[in-house]
């Protein structure tokens, strides 16, 4: 993704024609981006000979699936839509986890049918659940329970799951009650312990910390885990002045403990897979001369891209065509949608837009259209797939009788 002769690119392919040929707004993906976040996450964490499981709420497009799948990664689902997807896109069952909090009997009959790789189960009502369904079926079936490590992951509260207030997990001395009453279960095979702190992790810190507890609760357990799933979280760039996560040092906090714990380490990656794979490609509908900054409002809302109104999030803008010029504006980017929260970011010192002109949002390949919506009975876009010059419709545009 570039500009060539000051026109904005992805891979080889202009993204002015995109919005010509398929109207805006659009999702834009590069497979060539896309590779490379897989290959670089294997590359970092290969010594481990890790299981990767992509967690389907970052984005869950059928066809990036498959094209997921064939670089041999399994799936963390967290609905029995998910699980169902994951399993049309292709991917083996031994490489699925099903996580969540309130999954419920139809979710887990369904994901025991299947036969998964793991249930995550969050609760002892849960693990109860699991129990019946399986004496049921006559079939032992193998689970994770996930420990809440009470750790601060120094990311945006709304993004935070790891600590003794959120919903997620079960605390330390539940879980070591749980370990104990599943070890007697005819039905239920304990195989692993899972965490995950939160997204958008930039700092290794908190994995350190959470590695310490995960490391003390299997030692006060007492019980041999095949598998410790450490989640998701790690971050990515959104910004210039941001670096990525350290995966050397976190990769060195979890060797420790696999020196004396040896298990399949199980990693969930959403985020740093896709996040920066895709751009969203608007056209400015109007600008409006605001009291101290102009409106640019755009074809874009926030039902197409939920990040910045759900989190304050900020995803940089930029020009589809860059010019030249001395004329620099502050600019307030927002949708049409009837919410003072539908806008995307402030920039000072823009290029001059005129109407009709189009802009770039850029990183939004994670819970950019996995998180869209319908508010206002607005059409969801499309989403193409950019391979060299190739173009691939991977979902067309909702019509209005889908909706109505
Ligand atoms: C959301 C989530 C993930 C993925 O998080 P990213 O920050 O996108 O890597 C992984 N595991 C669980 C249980 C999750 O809820």
């Amino acid at each position: 993704m570039k500009y060539i002769s000051k026109s904005f690119f992805i891979e080889g392919v202009k993204v002015r024609n995109l919005a010509k040929n398929f109207k805006t707004p659009i999702y834009c993906y590069s497979y060539k981006k896309l590779k490379e976040n897989i290959n670089n996450f294997k590359k970092n964490f290969k010594s481990l000979n890790p299981l990767v499981c992509f967690a389907v709420k970052a984005n869950a497009n059928l066809k990036l699936l498959k094209e997921i799948k064939k670089f041999g990664l399994g799936a963390d689902v967290v609905s029995l839509g998910e699980l169902t997807k994951a399993l049309k896109a292709g991917i083996n069952p031994k490489k699925i986890v099903f996580s969540g909090v309130g999954k419920t009997s139809e979710e887990l009959r369904f994901a025991i049918d299947k036969k998964i790789l793991l249930i995550n189960a969050e609760s002892k009502s849960e693990i109860l659940e699991i129990e019946k369904i399986a004496r049921g079926k006559r079939r032992s079936v193998n689970i994770g329970i996930r420990l809440n490590p009470n750790t601060d992951a120094k990311t945006l509260s709304q993004i935070s799951t790891g600590k003794k207030q959120d919903k997620f997990g079960v605390s330390e001395k539940y879980f070591l009650e749980l370990v104990k009453y599943v070890k007697n279960s005819q039905f239920i095979k304990l195989k692993c312990i899972s965490v995950h702190i939160g997204s958008q992790i930039l700092n290794h810190q908190p994995f350190e910390k959470m590695l310490k507890v995960v490391d003390g609760v299997i030692k006060k357990s007492n019980y041999k885990f095949e598998f410790i799933d450490l989640g998701g979280g790690m971050g990515i760039s959104y910004s210039k002045r941001v670096k990525n996560l350290n995966y050397k040092k976190y990769l060195a906090a979890i060797k420790k403990i696999l020196k004396k714990h040896t298990a399949k380490i199980i990693f969930e990656p959403g985020r740093s897979i896709v996040g920066n794979t895709a751009i969203l490609v608007s056209k400015v509908i109007y600008i409006k001369q605001g009291s101290n900054k102009n409106f640019i409002i755009l074809d874009a809302a926030m039902n197409d891209l939920m990040r910045p109104a759900l989190y304050g999030a900020k995803h940089q803008i930029l020009p589809e065509n860059k010019i030249k010029t001395s004329s620099k504006k502050t600019y307030e980017f927002v949708g049409p949608i009837c919410e003072s929260t539908d806008s995307f970011l402030t920039v000072k010192k823009f290029q001059k837009l005129n109407e009709k002109d189009l802009i770039i949002i850029s990183d939004v390949g994670a819970y950019g259209m996995s998180l869209s919506s319908n508010y206002n009975v607005r059409l969801k876009p499309a989403e193409i797939l950019i391979k060299g010059r190739k173009i691939n419709i991977i979902k067309k545009r909702q019509k209005l009788e889908d909706l109505i």
